[in-house]
Order: C-alpha cells, then sequence, then structure tokens
C-alpha cells in the first residue's frame, strides 16, 4: 500500500497477494530422475501432483515464476461450473451421451470435487457457498435466459432459480439488470488462499516443487522424456503440461492450440458499512450476461468491492484498465463513482477454439488446460482426473478427454487478431448498450 500513498497510484499487484503466503521448501537440489514432471504450479499442475504424489508416484512441479504466479492467485474467486455452450450446442459438437457428461461434470462433478477437495486438505481459503447472480441484459434476454433454464433442468439437477426485474432490490442494490438468475451452489474464495493451501498439500503429500525454474524443453528419450530447466535435466517417466493462459511460445503444438486472453480486476479501498450492505444485501458473487462479462463481489472481509472484465483483449491494450473498469463499475453501481481503487491487475486465461478444456496427449506428453475464462471448480477437477489417467486409473475416465484442441491455419503462436477483436467487441459493446431497456 505505500506506493499508493506516495503516488495515488493503484498498486499493480492482485489485491489476493496481499495474503499471499511466501513460497517455502523449494528443495535445494534437483534429482536426477522422477516419474512425473508437472510443468505449471496453478491449479491444475498443484492438483495434479497432490493425486498423484498421495498415489504414491515421484513427482516434480516446475513453475517459471513463484507457484501460482498465473492465473490462480489472480482471479475473482468465483467458484462455480457450467461453460458458455448451450446444451444444444453442445449436443451437436459431440453427440447426446458426451455432452451429457460435459454438463453434469462441468455443473455438478467439478465444484463437488473442488468443494471436498477443500474440506478433505482443510485449505483454509474464506471459502462459503455465497450464491451467484447473473443479472440479465434486457427482457429478451431474461426470456432467453429462463427458456435455456428449463431445458438445462431437464438434463442436470442444477438449483437456480429466476429473479424477476420486480424482485432483483431483494438481491442487488441497482436497477441496471432486467432481472437476474440465482444460481445457489456457486460460491467464492481467495484464490491466493486457495492455491496456497493446494500447494501445501501438494508438497506434504511428497511433490517437490521448483519456482523460478523454467522449463524449456521436453525431450522423447526411449521410452522416457528428459525434461531441461533453466537448473539442469530431470529424467522422466511421464510430463503433465498444466500451463493453460501461460503457455510459452516453445510449447508450439499447445500454443497453437491455446490464446491467453487477457482479464482485468480493480479493488477499491475499504467502504462504509451501510454502503456495502446497500449494493449487494445478499453478499453474493455477480455477473451478466452482455459481452462485457463484468464480475464482481465483495473482499471476503466484505469491505472491499472487487470488479472484473474484458476491459481490453490483452496486455498490449490495457493502458487505461482501471479507468474503464471504474467505469463500468460507476455505471452499475453509481454510488461507487467515488470509490478510490486501491489495486488494479490483470491475467491471462487460456481460451481453446472449442471453448471447452482438454485433458489429452500430443507425442506422448500430457496436457490439462484451455478452461477459458473460469477453472477454480474446473483446474483441481481435470488436474486430478489428468493424474489419475497418467496412473492408468479407469477412475480417471472423463468427457473432457473428448472435447476438441483445434487450432486455425491462421493462428501459428501470436495471437496477432486480438487488436482487431477488441475494436470488434468495442463496435458490440455500443450496439449492446443501445438494446439495454432503460
Ligand atoms: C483475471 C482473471 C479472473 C478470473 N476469474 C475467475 C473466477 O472468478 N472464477 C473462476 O473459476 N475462474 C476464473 N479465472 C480463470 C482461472 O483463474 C483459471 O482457469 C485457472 O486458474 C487456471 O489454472 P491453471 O493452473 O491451469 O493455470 P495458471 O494458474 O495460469 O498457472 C499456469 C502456470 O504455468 C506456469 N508456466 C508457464 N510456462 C511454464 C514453463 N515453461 N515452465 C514452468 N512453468 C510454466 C506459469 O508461470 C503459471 O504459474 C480467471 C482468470 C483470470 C486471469
Amino acid at each position: 500500500m505505500a506506493p499508493l500513498k506516495e503516488t495515488n497510484m493503484p498498486n499493480p499487484n492482485p489485491y489476493w497477494w496481499d495474503d499471499f503466503t511466501p513460497f517455502k521448501n523449494q528443495p535445494e537440489t534437483l534429482p536426477v530422475e522422477c516419474d512425473v514432471v508437472v510443468v505449471g504450479a496453478g491449479l491444475t499442475g498443484c492438483s495434479a501432483a497432490l493425486t498423484l504424489a498421495k498415489a504414491g508416484v515421484k513427482v516434480v512441479i516446475f513453475d517459471t515464476e513463484r507457484p501460482g504466479f498465473g492465473a490462480s492467485t489472480r482471479n475473482g474467486g468465483m467458484v462455480g461450473g457450467g461453460y458458455r455452450l448451450s446444451p444444444e450446442e453442445m449436443d451437436a459438437r459431440f453427440g447426446f451421451e458426451t455432452s451429457q457428461r460435459l454438463l453434469v461434470e462441468a455443473n455438478i462433478d467439478s465444484l463437488a470435487f473442488a468443494s471436498k477437495r477443500i474440506v478433505d486438505e482443510n485449505i483454509d481459503c474464506d471459502f462459503n457457498v455465497y450464491g451467484r447472480f447473473r443479472g440479465l441484459w434486457n427482457k429478451a434476454d431474461y426470456d432467453d435466459t429462463a427458456r435455456a433454464l428449463d431445458k438445462l433442468r431437464k438434463r442436470v439437477p442444477v438449483r437456480i432459480d429466476m429473479v424477476p426485474k420486480e424482485q432483483q432490490r431483494r438481491e442487488i442494490g441497482t436497477d441496471f439488470y432486467s432481472g437476474g438468475m440465482l444460481i445457489h451452489d456457486h460460491g467464492g474464495l481467495h484464490p491466493a488462499k486457495y492455491l496456497n493451501g493446494m500447494l501445501a498439500a501438494a508438497q506434504r503429500a511428497g511433490a517437490q516443487v521448483f519456482g523460478e525454474t523454467p522449463v524449456e524443453k521436453i525431450t522423447k528419450s526411449g521410452g522416457d522424456f528428459v525434461v531441461t530447466t533453466s537448473k539442469g535435466n530431470i529424467k522422466t517417466e511421464s510430463v503433465l503440461v498444466a500451463t493453460n493462459g501461460y503457455t510459452p511460445r516453445n510449447f508450439s503444438k499447445l500454443k497453437r492450440r491455446i490464446i491467453p486472453l487477457s482479464s482485468f480486476l480493480i479493488a477499491t479501498e475499504e467502504l462504509p458499512r451501510d454502503l456495502v450492505d446497500e449494493i449487494m444485501p445478499t453478499k453474493r458473487m455477480y455477473v451478466e450476461t452482455r459481452l462485457r462479462h463484468c464480475y464482481y463481489r465483495l473482499s471476503p472481509d466484505n469491505k472491499r468491492f472487487i470488479i472484473g472484465g474484458r476491459a481490453a483483449m490483452s496486455n498490449v491494450l490495457s493502458g487505461n484498465t482501471s479507468k474503464v473498469l471504474h467505469g463500468l463499475m460507476s455505471e452499475i453501481f453509481p454510488q461507487l463513482s467515488h470509490a478510490k481503487i486501491t489495486h488494479s491487475w490483470s491475467g491471462q486465461t487460456g481460451f481453446t477454439f472449442s471453448f471447452l478444456p482438454n485433458i489429452g496427449q500430443i507425442d506422448g506428453i500430457w496436457h490439462a488446460l484451455g478452461y477459458s475464462g473460469s477453472g477454480n471448480a474446473m483446474a483441481p477437477y481435470l488436474g486430478h482426473k489428468a493424474a489419475l489417467l497418467m496412473m492408468g486409473n479407469k477412475a480417471g475416465e472423463t468427457a473432457f478427454t473428448k472435447t476438441n484442441m483445434e487450432t486455425r491455419p491462421w493462428y501459428r503462436k501470436t495471437p496477432w487478431f486480438l487488436p482487431f477483436a477488441h475494436q470488434l467487441y468495442r463496435l458490440n459493446d455500443r450496439m449492446e448498450d443501445r438494446k439495454r431497456a432503460k
């Protein structure tokens, strides 16, 4: 907070990092060999390592930065399920049976798994089932959402209710939306504490973790692999790549299948209690259906307002993001227009062309990634599933091995198209603004 006082500039680190415990217990020397190398110490990598180590597998995790540097400690801390594709779109792409399994895993199983792992591993991360309110942009959105919900209910036992516009003040202190949808089982947590806990659990189970040790190359050697890191080589039977939106250029086949999209967040100074109660009477997690995809919540101590969204399409375009988010916040809650921003940060999500994550192997190297914007439930779930599959355990079966990791001829390793997409989205935002019922 010191720089804030001196320069009045928001802290560029995530608000969550105020509670990010220093990384401990890095071994002094690199082992010569192990059973599994995990690349990336985020939620996916740590959860996979935990499952592997608990089964007696000798596992070593590497991260280019300090463990948890990626999206896992930068995100909004909302825990939920579901993907942007409708059941019909899933059916058309994958067939009914796979689509049904994807829906159940995305909406129910992943959330149940993450909640159980938090309890089983005693992870102290301010986890609570707050419920999630999704603000609907206009009347047409409300009607479409209600119809889609009826269909989803026939396929998956979700606890979701529509909230008509006349009743939305019960949930949120604004008339900005045309009603909403209340997803009762979704939760929220403190992302840095969550990652700290997952990492510590993996270490307790026996995983060795090396921070500031990028994996530079993975080479096949007979039936094994040699993993080249900045600290030397390690021989291993299998490798799991868990780098999602931070997948580097040298992992070229994966890089061509993952689009890194930046997401931006701000946190305000501490707010007066009556203001907090006015804007968020039920203290839920909040998202919306418009393309800007704002998501917001209170800090776990209920004192600060935290909002994220698509303020730009990439870090290159991020100059003004704090201002953009402040504007969006004030538009939803004019009561917050004078609130000071104390933290303003960003992180990289990893999108696939199918908008769904995937577990698979390319050239014998396993991957679990492509969460396409969410992941607090799905990343630990798929990390666990990938670990089971690597051990040949049938319990690892998941429909997420059937999703696609396609690429496009025009996407090599650089997302050159993001500035154009940004302009297109801005145009769509303006059109969407006009469609909002006042
Ligand atoms: C701003 C933002 C807000 C979000 N909000 C939410 C939310 O509210 N709810 C939700 O469910 N999801 C949210 N998400 C998505 C969620 O955070 C991610 O899907 C999830 O954290 C992915 O976890 P991961 O372990 O796969 O990847 P990450 O946590 O990104 O970890 C990847 C790691 O790989 C490391 N790495 C990369 N290359 C190498 C290499 N060569 N060698 C070694 N290490 C390497 C990186 O340093 C990084 O630490 C958000 C994401 C962002 C960015």
